[in-house]
């Protein structure tokens, strides 16, 4: 069996006096490859030289909505030049959140629009953050063409109207840790009933950690935990659920 986690913030400095056995749990749980997600410019050149010096590690670059108010003047020639990275494979994490406002809103559409212009320009996949935003999220993905590129909504905590928009545009379903919650059973009627080839599975380590971790520092070997979960929600085998989401995964981020 082979798990790819496809969000996790491993250049974190939360993982900064372990990284290397983080990386060895999760190649002895299966997860073969793991995509390393930028939230700022700093963090993509992180994650971007992570990847360069270890296999099976791929890269992110983009802004967070979180840090949207922070973005250098000049940030669209500097993540283009990230995007130019071999290892790089999409824009994000990327989109808007609401729930925290820690940019205005006008800010943070404004660095959205702009990172999917540069997605489309580099054709791209997107990995889209989205709290609390559904609108906007959608409209703007609409209005730019994202569906020229798609990508996926990444840890997806949505209802069913959010789901077939993102799926009409496309995008995948990113699903993490909130499908292992107890309390999760509207998420997981959702869920049920995303077509198989849209399904990716990841972390967002070291955020969401999935029971029985939840709580914890989340990492990329608890992506089996999900898979676990998901496979019995879709009355799979975890292998065969394994085989089609890293399928998937290699068909949306182009993984050679
Ligand atoms: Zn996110
Ligand atoms: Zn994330």
């Amino acid at each position: 069996m082979t798990l790819i986690d496809t969000h996790a913030h491993v250049a974190s400095s939360a993982f900064d006096e372990d990284r290397r056995e983080v990386l060895q749990r999760a190649r002895d749980a299966g997860v073969s490859e793991i995509l390393c997600i930028g939230d700022t410019l700093d963090s993509s050149r992180a994650a971007i030289q992570l990847a360069e010096g270890e296999s099976g590690l791929w890269a992110t670059a983009g802004i967070h909505p979180h840090y949207a108010g922070e973005a250098d003047p000049d940030f669209e020639r500097l993540l283009k030049e990230l995007l130019a990275c071999p290892r790089v494979v999409a824009v994000g994490e990327v989109g808007l959140d609401y729930h925290y406002d820690f940019a205005p809103r006008e800010v943070q559409q404004e660095v959205f629009r702009r990172q999917i212009r540069i997605a489309l320009e580099a054709g791209m996949p997107l990995v889209i953050h989205n709290r609390k935003a559904d609108e906007d999220v959608i409209a703007i993905l609409q209005e730019e063409e994202a569906q020229q590129v798609g990508g996926v909504f990444h840890c997806f905590w949505g209802d069913q109207a959010l789901a077939e928009k993102a799926l009409e545009l496309g995008f995948y379903i990113g699903v993490g840790g909130p499908v292992t919650f107890k309390k999760s059973d509207a998420l997981r009627q959702v869920l049920k009933a995303i077509p198989r080839e849209r399904l990716l599975v990841e972390t967002d380590a070291p955020y969401l950690a999935p029971v029985p971790y939840r709580g914890r520092r989340n990492e990329p070997a608890y992506v089996v935990e999900t898979a676990k979960h998901l496979a019995a929600l879709l009355e799979m085998e975890l292998d065969e659920l394994a085989d089609v989401t890293t399928q998937n995964a290699r068909r949306l981020f182009n993984l050679a």
